[in-house]
């Protein structure tokens, strides 16, 4: 459903990606892995197109999208099939928590009548065990949520998109292991609507829910394989070294 070939990305000069290859099959979790500073938040906004909104940015290479030439789509419309949660919860400040989720939604024509939005708010609300919390305070904005409540709409306000390829930047980097869980849950029960590519530097997580794993470093993906291989016998000792305080 993604598909990349030599994907070479440049910023401000420097080569962040080099000729890398990936192929993010249907209705699973890929996870993406590797240090700090390897380039995988870059990776996801090619693939939604947000990098060329970085004028700084040269990407080379051929990128296809649910089967087509990723420029041949609009980039409007490209986004409302691949969405992104970035890594800084970003929610808009200037909404309430309600239209956070919905506007987006109404937008995406997700859902129209008023009846089904508040639905579907509450439903991606509970998704991200948020409900409970903010249920009080819909019509309040979210400036005075908790980092990791931020973090949890900003996942909701994505689901509640019901995207094709759901792009998850370190999600739950701000959120407690118990609230963690149970969004992890979620994600796995979605996977048959939603295709996932998931960064985290949590193997744990990456184990509980991805199908495969890439692992970036030095501009390339220097191994990767169905998560249950790799885990079990990695080869690269990047791997290794990301593993090895857990296993
Ligand atoms: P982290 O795990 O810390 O989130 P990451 O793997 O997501 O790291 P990226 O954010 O993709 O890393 O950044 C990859 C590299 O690109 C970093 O070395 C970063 O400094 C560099 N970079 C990002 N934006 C620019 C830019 N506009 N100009 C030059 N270099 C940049
Ligand atoms: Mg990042």
């Amino acid at each position: 459903i993604v598909e990349a070939r030599d994907l070479t990305i440049r910023l401000g000069g420097k080569t962040i990606l080099n000729k890398v290859n990936i192929s993010i099959r249907c209705n699973t979790i890929s996870v993406i892995m590797g240090p700090s500073g390897s380039g995988k938040s870059t990776l996801l906004r090619v693939f939604n197109r947000l990098i060329e909104l970085n004028p700084e940015a040269e990407v080379s290479g051929e990128i296809t999208i649910m089967g087509r030439d990723i420029y041949e789509w609009n980039p409007y419309e490209l986004r409302r099939h691949v969405v992104l949660v970035q890594q800084e919860p970003t929610p808009f400040p200037n909404l309430s928590i309600f239209e956070n989720i919905a506007l987006p939604a109404r937008l995406n024509k997700v859902a129209r009548s008023r009846e089904e939005l508040e639905k579907l708010v509450r439903w991606s609300l509970e998704k991200v065990m948020l409900w409970d919390e903010v249920k009080d305070r819909l019509w309040k904005p979210p400036t005075s949520l908790s980092g990791g409540q931020k973090q949890r709409l900003c996942i909701a306000r994505a689901l509640a998109l019901r995207p094709n390829i759901l792009l998850l930047d370190e999600p739950t980097a701000n959120i407690d292991p118990v609230n963690t869980l149970k969004i992890e849950e979620s994600l796995k029960e979605l996977k048959n609507d939603i295709t996932m590519i998931l960064v985290t530097h949590m193997p744990h997580q990456a184990a509980r829910i991805g199908d495969y794993v890439y692992v970036l470093y030095n501009g390339g993906i220097v191994e990767e394989g169905p998560v249950n291989d790799v885990f079990i016998h990695p080869r690269h000792e990047v791997t290794i070294k990301l593993l090895e305080r857990v296993f």
